[in-house]
């Protein structure tokens, strides 16, 4: 999977719709301080499925709508999409699809593919087979490379995993050992009802 370009409008510092192209090989953002280059990393985690407002720095989630200046009004909702290109080594056929998220003041988070309503954990998947996603190692923040020296064994073994593309199955795993607990108990529930027509 490759990323191809980023949208964003009204997410955090980025009041303004905004486009970035995103080029094949490494990406790095320069600027001077407080310009946005960590609003812009986070943009991208967000739209992948982020959901802890405390990772985006901020309290809740709705802090990171643009929250006005002295001389602009804040915003009502944030939105961020991501065009990504399937390649071959992806699980799903290969082309493009563009990913969004938007949240607005006291509605929440909603998220779309190819402009198909879609749930957070349909975007987490997709981003998980592709061995990325909002907390990928790939995304390299400030701080980061601290964090991962002094990661415990059990983190560095999920870093692991997510650069392996198996974060994805874990979540399948999960599903299906529910999927597999509500049959045994219709299954039970089943054998109680055959037994009381006996
Ligand atoms: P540094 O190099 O100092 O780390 P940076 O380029 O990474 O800075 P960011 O931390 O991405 O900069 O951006 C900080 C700016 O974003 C600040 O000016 C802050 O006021 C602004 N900002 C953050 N959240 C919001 C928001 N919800 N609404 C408006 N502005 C915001």
């Amino acid at each position: 999977m490759r990323f191809r370009r980023l949208k964003l409008s009204g997410f955090k510092s980025f009041v303004e719709p905004a486009e970035l192209r995103i080029e094949p090989g490494l990406t790095g953002v320069v600027g001077p301080n407080g310009c946005g280059k960590s609003n812009l990393l986070e943009a991208i985690r967000w739209v992948m499925g982020e959901g802890s407002p405390k990772s985006l720095r901020g309290g809740g989630m709705e802090d990171i709508i643009f929250a006005g200046t002295a001389t602009r009004p804040a915003r009502d909702f944030a939105e961020v999409s991501l065009l990504i290109e399937r390649t071959a080594d992806d699980e799903e056929a290969e082309g493009e699809s563009e990913v969004t998220r938007r949240i607005e003041r006291g509605a929440g988070s909603a998220y779309r593919i190819d402009g198909r309503d879609v749930r957070q954990k349909d975007v987490s998947l997709l981003f998980a087979d592709a061995a990325t996603g909002a907390h990928s190692p790939a995304l390299v923040s400030q701080g980061r490379i601290g964090a991962v020296i002094a990661a415990k064994p059990v983190e560095r073994r999920m870093m692991l995993e997510e650069a392996a593309g198996i974060s994805g199955l874990h979540a399948r795993r999960k599903d299906a050992e529910q999927k597999l607990r509500a049959t045994e108990a219709n299954l039970q529930r089943l054998d109680e009802l055959l037994t009381e027509q006996e």
